[in-house]
């Protein structure tokens, strides 16, 4: 934990701060439909499937797989300085909402789609905690 961190911070707005509190007690969460059962990310005040504004966040499981990912080769940010390559993915997780986020633990070469990973929380400072994803 640092409080010295970097990188560009996420700012909640006021539908996502579930997800944010939710990962600073290590659970990620996500929205999910009480008619359809449909699970999604980023929030939304309605179902992404149907419509149905009866919604409830809900805990994920943590596990899915790769769906897609690019490697950043160049430093865009110098919060990054030191750190590239490094991947950027789309999991997908096993409730089906698909969510932005770095991989790590695992050589960036040997990255593939559909390769299962898990969640992983990262405290980057006191009030930030970002949910990454490693390999199973
Ligand atoms: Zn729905």
């Amino acid at each position: 934990m640092s409080d010295n961190y970097k990188k560009a911070m996420p700012v909640p707005g006021p539908e996502s701060v579930p997800f944010w509190e939710g990962a600073k007690n290590h659970q990620l969460m996500a929205q999910k439909c009480l008619r359809c059962h449909h699970h999604w990310f980023p929030p939304s005040s309605v179902c992404t499937s149907c419509g149905s504004r009866d919604i409830e966040w809900v805990v994920l499981s943590g596990k899915g797989t790769v769906f897609s990912f690019v490697v950043f080769h160049r430093l865009y940010h110098k919060g990054w300085d030191g750190e590239i390559p490094y991947v950027v993915g789309v999991i997908e997780l096993k409730e089906g909402a698909r969510m932005l986020s770095n991989i790590i633990g695992v050589p960036v070469e040997n990255v593939k789609c559909d390769m299962p990973v898990e969640v992983v929380f990262d405290d980057v400072t006191e009030k930030l905690t970002l949910p990454k994803f490693k390999p199973v």
